[in-house]
């Protein structure tokens, strides 16, 4: 079977360590494999909106933020289609098709617009855009016949949500559309990394994020910063590896061959746990051993970063040309679905003739 990538984020800030190893990390590797006939990644700004309706500036100068991330970790557009959501406006007419096959108590349940409703505050008056940006993550994907989307683990209940449309989809009208599976990052620590505070999840909207373009010295700071164990505080004191940020970033990070570069009295991982969790091991010693690490991981990021940011008309250019790439391919499966849905009227000259000779009879 063809393989097919959809993935993106939303344009609310700069790209941060949780999307790094969440998703683009992958999304790079996969783009080298060879293995994928078309990978889409997309800056969902109409998703953003759903949310920051009243802030289309902030999802305006965001745009570029992101695509500068993407180029700066090595997804390449000349392999993958860079595009913007809102440009293909095929996608929210796909969006309102699927809204019929999709209550609104089910969208209800959806775990992660719950936490996303309750972060907001959006208890009281829940913009209907905003409940509904699963469905139209659901037009996303299938516009493009995605068959892998590769995403962090808060995307979970929303590809589960396209799945169940897929199915209804193809149930009512006809088999057109396609069922995505999703790729979850290999490690555990990456499926959902932290922000720098301990909380649940980085993310831009709670202001707990090492984001990829910091500066070094930003970066070291929001490392020494950085919530750890709070039961842990004479260097003496035993110590937890659970729920502690920064050995969920190492989990996340740290590879065998950086202890001999930066910690050399340290065999392993488990080694640095176990002595942390006896007591003995100050939690700036392991800073700075995990800043050494990032620092390493978001040098040439940052490298590229600047080369890119010299030329901001060709990255427009590249954001551009996969508008018009991407909606090339959501034309047709546009047209399969309205064909499915039987709203191809002029299209269909079987329904027409069969008018014509209605009328044609009723009239002799
Ligand atoms: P916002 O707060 O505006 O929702 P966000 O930081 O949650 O922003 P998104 O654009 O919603 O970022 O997410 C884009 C992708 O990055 C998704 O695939 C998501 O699963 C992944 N992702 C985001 N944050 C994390 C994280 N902390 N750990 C792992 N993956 C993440
Ligand atoms: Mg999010």
């Amino acid at each position: 079977m063809r393989k097919i990538i959809l993935t993106g984020d939303r344009p609310t800030g700069r790209l941060h360590l949780g999307h790094y190893v969440g998703s683009l990390r992958r999304r790079v590797a996969l783009q080298n494999s060879g293995e994928y006939e078309k990978i889409l990644i997309m800056i969902a700004d109409a998703q953003a909106l759903t949310d920051n309706f009243d802030n289309p500036e902030k999802v305006r100068q965001n745009i570029i933020e992101v695509a500068l991330d993407y180029l700066s970790v090595g997804l390449d557009p000349s392999i993958s289609i860079l595009f913007v959501q809102s440009q293909i406006s095929e996608l929210t007419e796909l969006t309102y098709y699927y809204l019929n096959l999709v209550s609104v108590a089910r969208l209800y349940r959806n775990p992660t617009v719950k936490a996303e409703i309750q972060m907001r505050n959006f208890e009281a008056s829940i913009p209907t855009g905003f409940l509904c940006y699963p469905v139209s993550q659901a037009a996303d994907i299938t516009a493009f016949k995605a068959t892998t989307v590769p995403v962090g683990e808060d995307q979970l209940p929303m590809l589960e949500q396209t799945r169940e449309i897929v199915r209804k989809f193809n149930s009512i009208y006809q088999e057109t559309l396609v069922e995505p599976d999703v790729l979850l990052p290999e490690n555990s620590a990456c499926m959902r990394l932290p922000g720098t505070d301990g909380k649940a999840k980085m993310s831009k909207s709670l202001g707990n994020c090492i984001f990829l373009a910091d500066d070094p010295e930003e970066v070291r700071q929001k490392i020494m910063n950085m919530y750890t164990d709070p039961l842990h505080l004479k260097v003496s004191d035993p110590g937890h590896v659970e729920g502690n940020t920064v050995f969920t970033y190492l989990d996340a990070f740290c590879q065998p061959r950086h202890f001999g570069e930066y910690l050399p009295e340290y065999a392993s991982l488990d080694e640095l746990k176990e002595h942390y969790q006896r007591g003995g091991l100050g939690d700036v010693k392991i800073k700075k051993f995990l800043n050494s690490i990032i620092q390493e991981e978001l040098a040439p990021i940052r490298e590229r970063r600047k080369e890119y940011e010299k030329d901001i008309g060709a990255v427009y250019d590249i954001l551009k040309a996969g508008c018009n790439a991407a909606r090339a391919i959501a034309q047709q499966t546009l047209n399969e679905v309205k064909a499915a849905m039987k709203i191809n009227y002029f299209d269909d000259e079987a329904l027409i003739q069969t008018h014509k000779e209605k009328y044609a009879n009723g009239t002799i």
